[in-house]
């Protein structure tokens, strides 16, 4: 929907507009898959308008390519993120989408998929994917099997998405993930898999599980300080990313963080400056809202201002 704002398609209010066009191609069909968190999946009841709590609105393809090329040409958007679902045409349906972004614009593309053959990887790049984002979803393979693996009733396993990423990441230089926190998961397991990723050039982008009405997910024991651990994954994340501090330099007792394997002043200024907390994923990439509330915003799609570090100062128990 805030997609379509930027592109003059809808006439909507947005405090932060997104920097990315955030497009999912729509079809009547349910997925073949099965992710139990996800709205378009085989067993789901949800309305299909729906990614997390992103609402996708239906729009016809001519006037959304038209306008993304000139929406990027003014510096409105500046990347296209493309998801699909996995049904029987959605390749024909992904190549056809990129062919036609292409024709027209050389916008950066993003494309979310699931894990696909060396020769179909080498096509995406060869028509102009500049990233390709293969999302991992859990941290540990027995919560992946739980969420979209064989006890979800669907065909992934977590060792053929590895396999998928250290491809793809061969293939294309560099991949992306995107990993779910709150599915009961303890700190240790987050920042190991974020850590062991990010070896293998993989870049995981932080999501928090967000139920939506009519999916199969229920989760039993989520983390009762849901905010304090994503906020202890962010930052534990940018220490990694940024080269500061590794998953080995990190103490953990009990799966739960307890040092971060940075000094004390290095910490607070990472907090204060509020980088760690903004939005993680593709370059240009700030999903405003799509897992968030107003009252709780985990990824910023901006810089947080002086009350919000201040918040996330408390959600990580520092004040
Ligand atoms: S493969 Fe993607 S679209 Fe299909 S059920 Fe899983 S998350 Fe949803």
């Amino acid at each position: 929907m805030g997609t379509l704002g930027v592109l003059g398609l809808e006439l909507i209010e947005m405090d932060t507009p997104p920097t990315t066009a955030y497009l999912q191609i729509y079809t009547e069909k349910r997925c073949m898959a099965n992710c139990q968190f996800c709205a378009q999946a085989s067993g789901s009841q949800a309305d299909r308008n729906h990614i997390a709590r992103g609402l996708y609105v239906p729009a016809e393809l001519e006037p959304v390519v038209k306008r993304l090329k000139i929406a990027f040409e003014r510096g409105y958007l500046a990347r296209a993120c493309i998801q699909t679902a996995f049904y029987d045409t959605w390749w024909h349906d992904t190549v056809y989408l990129i062919k036609k972004i292409r024709s027209l614009s050389p916008i950066p593309i993003s494309l979310s998929v699931f894990p696909l053959s060396d020769e179909r990887y080498e096509e995406l790049q060869k028509l102009g994917v500049n990233e390709l984002v293969i999302p991992l979803d859990a941290c540990t393979p027995q919560l992946f099997d739980m969420i979209k693996g064989k006890n979800a009733g669907s065909p992934f396993s977590w060792e053929t998405h590895m396999d998928g990423l250290k491809r793809a990441a061969r293939i294309f230089g560099k991949v992306g993930t995107h990993i779910m926190l709150g599915l009961g998961e303890s700190d240790e397991d987050a920042v190991g898999v974020i850590g062991e990723l990010w070896k293998n050039k993989v870049n995981p982008a932080l999501f928090s599980y967000t139920y939506i009405p009519g999916t199969q997910l229920v989760i039993h024991d989520k983390n009762e300080n849901i905010t304090g651990h994503y906020r202890k994954v962010q930052l534990a994340r940018h220490l990694i990313v940024e080269g500061i501090a590794g998953y080995g330099d990190m103490r953990f007792e009990n799966g739960v963080l307890c040092d971060f394997g940075a000094g004390s002043d290095m910490i607070l200024s990472i907090i204060e400056e509020g980088e760690a907390f903004r939005t993680s994923g593709c370059p240009d990439c700030n999903r405003p809202m799509a897992n968030e509330t107003f009252s709780k915003i985990y990824n910023f799609p901006r810089k947080p201002d002086d009350t919000e570090i201040e918040n996330i100062r408390k959600d990580l128990g520092l004040a």
